[in-house]
Formats: structure tokens, sequence, C-alpha cells
């Protein structure tokens, strides 16, 4: 068995958007060859490590993505300004994370390479700071 402790290989990945430095508008994945909103290929990726509100969540019965191990619990979370995707959500059943749930992102090791998955969290005043990175 393989001590992951002391690879340097093995990082926890970030959750990364793109935000175009020309409109300053963002996109995701982080990979996405031009921006969603101007088309312009000049993109940094930004770390989206904060929490962040569950907008909607559905309970999806049918297997619809491979690897999709259902029942699964699926929410609408607005990554980052604009950006609004569908996600994992970590939770027993849909009534334990009801909208306006925060969330953060926690990434998750399986067969197929890791998926990130969205977790609860007790957010108590929560104010998102500004990463100055
Ligand atoms: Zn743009």
């Amino acid at each position: 068995m393989m001590n992951q402790k002391s690879t340097a290989e093995h990082v926890t990945p970030a959750l990364q958007v793109a935000q175009c430095t020309v409109c300053q508008g963002f996109s995701f994945p982080a990979n996405v060859p031009g921006c969603r909103h101007c088309g312009s290929p000049e993109l940094k990726a930004v770390t989206c490590d904060q929490p962040v509100q569950l907008l909607n969540v559905i309970t999806v019965h049918a297997e619809l993505a491979a690897g999709l191990t259902v029942p699964a619990i699926i929410g609408e979370v607005e990554l980052c300004p604009g950006v609004i995707e569908e996600v994992r959500v970590d939770a027993e059943n849909e009534a334990e994370v009801p909208p306006g749930t925060w969330l953060t992102p926690t990434w998750s090791d399986d067969l197929d390479g890791g998926a990130w998955v969205f977790r609860s969290v007790f957010v108590k005043d929560f104010t998102r700071e500004v990463n100055a990175e």
C-alpha cells in the first residue's frame, strides 16, 4: 500500500473556474478553451474553495451519467458569480440539505479518478472573503 502522505504527487485538487482577463467573467470548467461570455482565450484559473449556498436540490433515481450511484442528490450552486453548476451533494436525503444550505466542495477519490462532492457546512455570519492570490 502506498503511503500517500510521503508523495508530493498526491495533492488535494482545488476546485477551479476560469476568469476572463478581458471581461472578468467566470467560466466552468477551468479548462474551457474560451470565455463563455466574450469568447476570449485569455483566461486565468481561480480557486473556489469558499462555501457556496445551495440554490436548488433534486434527487436523481436514474443513472444519468456513467458512474453515478443512485439515488443521487444533485444540487444547483453558484460556484462563483454567474456560474451555476449542478453538483453532487453528499447527504442522506434531500430533506437534509434544503435550498439555502451552505456547502463546501470536497474532493472524493474513487475508481474513476475522483469527483467533487459538496458537503453541508455550518456557516455562522459568513462573509465572503476576497482571496488575495
Ligand atoms: Zn470574457
